[in-house]
This record gives C-alpha cells, sequence and structure tokens, in this order.
C-alpha cells in the first residue's frame, strides 16, 4: 500500500461518519468492558502496547488505551488508517524500516514504536470505524492464530457497541412508552372540554371521601351546579359558543374554589364539587362568591355578551349514607333551585 494522502475519501465518507456518530462513543469516558477488550488484545499478541482506536474526522480517538498516555493524535500520525482499509489484520513489522511510518512521531520519538498490528472494526453494514491494534517496541510478526484472535476482539468491540446503541433505544422507548402512559392516565381522568375532572375520577374520589369519613375525618360539602337556561344559549349564541361557555364555567370554578376542593363535570352543563373539611356556611359562602363570579364576568368572546346564571344544590356529605343517595339528595336540593326560579342555592 502507498503512502495515504488527504483527503481520505475513506476517513471522509460522509455515511462513515454518520454511523460512527450513531454510536455516540467519541469523547465519551474510559469504561471497563472497553479496557478489558484492550488489555485482552495486549496479552493474546504479548504487546506492551495495545488500543481501541476511532477514526474521526480529522484525529484517532482512544475508547481505551493499553500502555500509552494519549487519547487522541492527528490523522497524518495515523497507522490505523492503514489498516481500515484491510479486511484482515494489517501488520507491519518493522515501522522504522517502512517509508510510510519512518517519520511518525510514535516512531521517532524514545522509546520509538517498532511494530503494529491492526484489525478494523467493522460495522454490519459494512463501514470502518477504526481498529483494534497492538504496538511493540521491537520489530516482530504476528502468528496467523493470533491474527484471528485480534480480528476476534474488533467483533467483540463492534458487539459492545450495538449493544449500548441498543440499550439507549431501548431506554428512549422506555421513556417514550412512560409519557404516553401517563398521557393516557391523564385523559382517562379528565374531561376534554373544560381539563376537569370526569364524572368516573370524581366518583373515585368521593368513595375515597367517603371512606374517609365514615373513619371519622372532618366534615365534607358536595355542590352541585347546573347552568340556567343552557339549552337557550346553544340555540342562540350556536354550539360552539355552547362549548365556549362551559369552559367559562369551568375556568370561574377553579378561580373560585379552593386548591383542597375537587371539581368536576358531572355532565352536560352540570358540574359537581367535593369540598373536603368544610362546614356547610363555608360552602355556601363559595356557591356564592360562584353566583357572583358569573354575574360579573360574560363568556369571553361571545357577542351579544353572554351572562350565565346557575342553580346549586348543596348538601353536607353524610357518613351514614349510601354514596347514591347522597347524590340524589344534592341533586333533588339542585332542582328545588330550579324550581325556585333559577340563579340561586338551595342546601339540602
Ligand atoms: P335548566 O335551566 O332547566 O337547566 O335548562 P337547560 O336548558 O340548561 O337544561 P336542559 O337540560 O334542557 O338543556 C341542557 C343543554 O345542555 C342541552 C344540551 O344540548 C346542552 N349541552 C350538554 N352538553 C353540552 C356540550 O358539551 N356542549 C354544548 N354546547 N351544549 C351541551
Ligand atoms: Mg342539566
Ligand atoms: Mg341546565
Amino acid at each position: 500500500m502507498d503512502t495515504l494522502a488527504f483527503p481520505d475519501p475513506l476517513i471522509d465518507d460522509v455515511q462513515r461518519l454518520l454511523a460512527l456518530q450513531r454510536y455516540a462513543i467519541l469523547d465519551t469516558p474510559m469504561e471497563p468492558a472497553y479496557d478489558e477488550l484492550a488489555d485482552m488484545a495486549g496479552h493474546v499478541c504479548a504487546a506492551p502496547v495495545a488500543l481501541v482506536s476511532f477514526l474521526d474526522r480529522e484525529r484517532q480517538w482512544f475508547k481505551a488505551a493499553v500502555g500509552l498516555e494519549v487519547r487522541e493524535t492527528p490523522l497524518d500520525q495515523s497507522i490505523c488508517r492503514y489498516a481500515a482499509r484491510q479486511t484482515g489484520v494489517f501488520v507491519v513489522p518493522d515501522l522504522a524500516q517502512d517509508a510510510r511510518f519512518a517519520h511518525f512521531d510514535i516512531v521517532t520519538q524514545e522509546p520509538p514504536m517498532r511494530f503494529y498490528a491492526g484489525a478494523p472494526l467493522v460495522t454490519a453494514d459494512g463501514y470502518v470505524l477504526g481498529t483494534v491494534c497492538v504496538l511493540d517496541y521491537v520489530p516482530r510478526l504476528l502468528a496467523p492464530r493470533l491474527q484471528e484472535l485480534l480480528l476476534a476482539i474488533a467483533r467483540q468491540v463492534i458487539r459492545l457497541l450495538e449493544l449500548k446503541r441498543a440499550n439507549e433505544r431501548q431506554g428512549h422507548m422506555l421513556v417514550e412508552l412512560e409519557e404516553a402512559r401517563r398521557q393516557m392516565a391523564v385523559l382517562a381522568h379528565t374531561d376534554v372540554l373544560t381539563g376537569l375532572a370526569n364524572r368516573r375520577s370524581f366518583t373515585d374520589r368521593l368513595r375515597q371521601e367517603l371512606a374517609l369519613l365514615q373513619r371519622g375525618g372532618e366534615p365534607a360539602c358536595l355542590l352541585m351546579l347546573d347552568v340556567d337556561h343552557f339549552k337557550r344559549v346553544n340555540d342562540v349564541h350556536g354550539h360552539h359558543a355552547g362549548d365556549m361557555a362551559l369552559q367559562h364555567v369551568a375556568t370561574l370554578c377553579r378561580e373560585v374554589f379552593r386548591a383542597a376542593d375537587v371539581v368536576s363535570r358531572w355532565g352536560g352543563e352540570e358540574f359537581l364539587a367535593l369540598l373536603p373539611a368544610t362546614q356547610v356556611e363555608q360552602a355556601q359562602a363559595v356557591a356564592q362568591r360562584l353566583h357572583a363570579a358569573l354575574a360579573a364576568r360574560p363568556v369571553p368572546g361571545i357577542e351579544p355578551s353572554l351572562v350565565l346564571t346557575a342553580s346549586m344544590g348543596l348538601s353536607p356529605f353524610d357518613p351514614q349514607r349510601p354514596l347514591d343517595i347522597t347524590l340524589r339528595h344534592v341533586d333533588a336540593a339542585m332542582y328545588t333551585a330550579k324550581r325556585e326560579g333559577r340563579n340561586r342555592t338551595v342546601v339540602a
């Protein structure tokens, strides 16, 4: 093989550089798995220096280096660049006698390196990433059987790289899967239009609260809200405006209720709230604030101005009653509010 010039089409091959990038190995810290393979190469070949070397665009970088301090050298000092062109092991019996390498720093420096043998690191899709190579301070040869072993170690390096990439892919997939699972859990518990708790998740919450109350927890209240004449909103302003109005009610609920309260979209234009650790008088005050907020704030973005009112039923959460009976009570209170003229709250 003649002296290799620059630019070097093998090194600069964009596809090869991309393949190298995909393994994300360059400039990573030393790792025992690679150190051990380099150590093995040195032992098998009875050589004092052994390297796992990757050929980057302008340098060769060592993932593992036994018997050598440096972690990288410029490409014009690279013997591995020559080894990368072989399918078998590239052997230079005496570097000092080889015109291609005699002027290299490692050959002219003290103590001079004299022997080189390198096996290419070839990926399954045929890209040469670098070499596993050994060096010695004396001129010598490498028996064919040992060359085979050096090639086998090179294949092990490739397997390590593949494993690392597969692990990383799996890691990414797990993260994505977890995120999808989280989003699905949120969706399963949320009403899409308003972002409030949906009926199913709220029912679970009510059951929890009932169990708590039965164990002597602080008294709680339930508040049922039904928007007044909502059918008219749809009829006059359109269904889209109706949706916006429901979102507006949800927004006001978020503002008026306290952090510990849970509000749900119970049905079409019905909202049901749980107010834990709350006396009826406090809950009434919350209901009044909600009436006031509805009156003061028309549904934004709707012309002509749309002011909503709501009828509400309020009931203490009685731990002695089954949940469906309690819900019937609060519903009945809300319907009483309707009958009594709407835009008001009735306590069960
Ligand atoms: P009342 O004061 O007696 O409660 O009268 P109302 O018109 O509010 O009651 P009714 O139950 O007759 O009508 C409720 C309306 O709410 C009917 C339905 O089309 C509407 N609705 C339910 N869900 C949605 C929704 O998601 N979006 C919109 N735009 N309308 C909805
Ligand atoms: Mg209704
Ligand atoms: Mg209604």
